[in-house]
């Protein structure tokens, strides 16, 4: 007897595959019985959130009333997000995290008959949306492995791809790019503007926008009022420290964040999380001590794991993509004998790479210790 329950699910589910996140230290230590497990497989922040958002989580866990809904409009964190960017509160829209908006804009912009255009070895949640709405993927090859930005996104062949598939309706770009940490340059991504049609979104995926070198930084601000197709989003679960409370945000036009809102969940942010984050927005000395320990231990690794030999991607992120030139199977699972989690890459069409989360120096220490372990057995 064959089972019906799923004959009416959408095609395009049925053929998913889960997102499969970093593995739980939890989950580590309840399967291979170590302790003291470390994780750099999330590219979360490893010094934990602000003493500032503690203190404020503590003191709201005894005072809020969460019987009641949370403030459904954000309204608070809004007007904070709109100062920083000097934005107007209608072209914010909040997400549960930044993977929100971009099912969001999944939800909006794709279907059948649509496409997205998105490059290869891009982050992994585009395709995800992109099957789960039964839309067609226009996945535009990386740059060689010889390139300067050695499988990051080609954005030329991108606007190429662009002309050539009339269905595409959204684009989603990366910048810092995950999983590679490629970056493009502002006049490359600027030139892609240029040639997109206005009924295209272009959306601008800047999860890692703290962690980019200065000089490297595009002046989004700006572009936003030249390209009305333009959406940009950041979260709050990186450089911010609090991916366990899921906040992002996005800034486009009034128009376009109005239509994501007609969708939206009326309360998808929590009134903790909503808290947490604007605190965590009025705290910017713990992201500039975030950011320079990245800026320091990223150097750092790179150079160490040179030493060792190992091919390590150019990364402009808190992660470092590292080729060993074979099947990192092996050694992802020997890592996690040691305690220590990183992300295999294979889901992304890179088997023979491992991405590493940049922690404190001493789980850096640790991981490079359990990596010669590895690698000499
Ligand atoms: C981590 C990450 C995000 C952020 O996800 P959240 O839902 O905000 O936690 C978005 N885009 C990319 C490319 C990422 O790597």
């Amino acid at each position: 007897m064959s089972d019906q329950t799923l004959n009416h699910a959408a095609r395009g589910v049925l053929s998913l595959e889960a997102y499969s996140p970093g593995m739980p230290i939890d989950e580590l230590q309840r399967r291979l019985g170590v302790s003291n497990a470390i994780k750099l497989a999330s590219n979360e922040n490893p010094l934990g959130p602000s003493a500032r958002v503690r203190a404020a989580l503590a003191a709201a866990v005894a005072r809020e009333n969460i019987a009641l809904y949370p403030d459904g409009s954000g309204h608070r964190l809004k007007k904070k997000i709109a100062a920083l960017h000097d934005i107007a509160i209608e072209r914010i829209t909040l997400g549960n995290g930044s993977n929100d908006i971009i099912e969001l804009l999944g939800r909006v912009f794709l279907g059948p008959g649509r496409a997205a255009l998105y490059s290869a070895h891009a982050f992994a949640v585009y395709s995800i949306i992109t099957q789960a709405q039964d839309a067609r993927a226009v996945v535009v090859p990386a740059r060689p492995a010889g390139d300067a930005q050695p499988y990051g996104h080609d954005l030329p062949a991108m606007a190429a791809a662009l002309k050539a598939h009339a269905d595409v309706a959204l684009v989603f770009i990366a910048n810092p790019n995950n999983p590679t940490g490629t970056v493009l340059a502002p006049a490359e991504i600027e030139a892609f503007l240029d040639q997109a049609p206005a009924d295209v979104i272009v959306a601008l995926d800047e999860a890692y926008f703290e962690y980019l070198d200065p000089a490297l930084r595009p002046p989004t601000r700006a572009w936003l009022e030249r390209y009305p197709n333009l959406i940009v989003f950041r979260t709050f679960s990186k450089a911010y420290g609090l991916a366990g409370l899921r906040v992002g945000y996005s800034l486009s036009s009034a128009a376009l964040a109005d239509v994501l809102n007609r969708v939206r969940q009326p309360f998808n942010n929590n009134s903790l999380a909503l808290l947490a984050a604007e605190v965590a927005l009025d705290d910017q000395d713990y992201v500039a001590r975030s950011v320079d320990l990245n800026t320091r231990e990223r150097a750092r690794l790179t150079r160490e794991l040179g030493k060792r030999g190992l091919r390590v991607l150019p990364s402009q992120a808190n992660f470092v993509a590292i080729d060993f030139g074979r099947d990192a199977k092996p050694i992802h699972q020997g890592l996690l004998e040691q305690g220590v989690i990183v992300r295999p890459l294979a889901s992304y069409e890179m088997p023979t790479f491992l991405r590493v989360s940049i922690g404190t120096e001493a789980e850096n220490e640790r991981f490079l210790e359990a990596l010669g372990k590895v690698l000499a057995a």
